[in-house]
């Protein structure tokens, strides 16, 4: 179970390459089954992940604090390596090391077992996000063994709880130890830095790594109908439930307006020039050129508008008594600046008796693509794949980043993989068979170590 890292390194003191060592970390993090149920007494696993990525950095001599951030077993490790110049700010690496939870009869593997196989590692966590952990931990490793030094301090933090909004992971240690995060003013994470493969205007292919910059807010909303209880059997004219069945269809089939945030218009600037593709924005059918981005598009087409999928009802007891009040949750996630327009425009939707509430806003956010950090993702990139190129993009979802920007600390989507160019990347998010190829790992080793010693 504990495998040393390193353990096929070459006999003398030279230490192995760690993109050697990578895909079999990642294995080890996968067979830590740390599914996050977003309940406290179903959630495992943490800790345990936790104590042993302690034990690896501990072993080859980082001093490593361990912190259970709000609930015992939620578990979150922090190490520091020293730079050249202790004067800059330092720069985190973080992970989040719990997972969503899966279902073994639905996949081909058993999502627990790391399995290596076929060029892949399958499991749950496979992308999300025991890659980089495992990436980031084999690096911090090869680091201190081989003496090196980065330009300037290097934060690695792996934490609980990211899969349900990191009320147990990074919102509480920004609240309750800020101290871990002293002199960090920039940081790199999920979800960004693979590679997705467009064809060139003037033939053959052209992979964009698309680094995240960008991330729509997390505003889930309670709707509350109120009527008038009462006989199933009579005529009622204030019906909670009908009132609350209108209220979701509106919003659910509403189209949000079309708004090109400077980091998309960047990001179809940059496919645009590639491709030869045209991105009007005045078109109707500006979805209908993105769908030709391939399976990506699903998330892409998401960052042009505020979207609002209605997830969750609630409404009665009997079916013959009409109940006083029901309820609904939507996930609603919202563009850069757009949340007060975004509300005036749910409230015009919602009906008279109808009232909101927002039960988790978590705001989004947007850095330019520009500065040294950025030329060294780009250097990074090229180093190891000359034809590639780095574009700015945003993500639909949200990441631990949203409560690390609460800190003024500025947060990249970086964790670089080169990926096939079928692979159907963001479906396996998530998903059944999750898996990530051993090329994309070592490549990702390759470019993260050019990135952390020119940072
Ligand atoms: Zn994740």
């Amino acid at each position: 179970m504990t495998r040393e890292i390193g353990a096929n390194a070459p006999s003398g003191d030279r230490p192995s390459d760690p993109a050697d060592d990578v895909a079999e970390v990642v294995s080890q993090l996968i067979r830590f089954d740390t599914t996050n149920t977003g309940d406290l007494a179903t959630t495992k696993g943490e800790a345990e992940c936790a104590h042993w990525i302690a034990e690896q950095l501990a072993e080859v001599g980082y001093e490593t604090e361990y912190v259970e951030s709000g609930a015992p077993g939620r578990g979150n490790v922090f190490a520091r390596l020293p730079g050249a110049d202790p004067s800059r700010g330092a720069l985190m690496i973080h992970g989040h090391l719990d997972v969503v939870p899966a279902e073994p009869a639905d996949w081909s593997v058993h999502p627990f077992a790391g399995a290596i196989e076929d060029g892949y590692v399958w499991g749950r966590g496979a992308v999300d996000m025991k890659d980089m952990v495992g990436m980031t931990l084999v690096l911090a490793r090869h680091f201190r063994r081989a003496g090196i030094v980065p330009p300037r301090d290097l934060v690695f933090a792996f934490l609980a709880d990211e899969e349900h909004g990191g009320a147990y992971g990074a919102q509480w240690l920004v609240n309750n130890r800020p101290d871990l995060f002293e002199g960090v003013t920039e940081a790199i994470g999920e979800v960004g830095g693979f590679s997705l493969t467009v064809p060139r205007r003037d033939g053959g292919e052209r992979r964009l790594y698309l680094v995240e910059t960008a991330e729509k807010g997390i505003q889930w909303m309670r709707l509350t109908a109120r009527g008038r209880a009462g006989h199933g059997s009579m005529v009622h004219d204030q019906n909670a439930v009908v009132a609350l069945a209108e209220a979701v269809a509106r919003l659910g089939r509403h189209q949000f307006p079309l708004v090109v945030t400077d980091t998309v218009a960047e990001f179809l600037a940059a496919v645009s020039d590639e491709t030869g593709l045209t991105f009007d924005i005045e078109s109707p059918d500006l979805d209908g050129v993105i769908d030709k981005l391939g399976p990506m598009a699903r998330m892409l087409k998401a960052v042009l508008h505020d979207t609002v999928n209605p997830t969750m009802l609630k409404a009665g007891y009997k079916a013959n008594v009409v109940p006083a009040t029901a309820e609904a949750v939507l996930d609603c996630r919202v563009l850069p600046g757009r949340l007060a327009a975004f509300e005036a425009e749910v409230d015009a939707l919602l009906g008279p008796d109808v009232t909101r509430e927002w039960i988790r806003n978590l705001t989004p956010y947007e850095t330019s693509f520009d500065g040294e950090l950025v030329d060294a993702m780009n250097a990074a990139v090229l180093s190891v794949d000359p034809d590639g190129r780095t574009v700015p993009y945003m993500l639909s979802g949200g990441t631990d980043a949203k409560s690390f920007m609460r800190l003024g600390i500025r947060c990249f989507g970086f964790s670089p993989l080169r990926l096939p160019p079928d692979l159907d990347f963001s479906s396996l998010f998530h998903g059944v068979d999750e898996r990530v190829p051993i090329d994309a790992l070592r490549f990702g080793t390759q470019v993260l170590a050019h990135f952390l010693t020119h940072c």
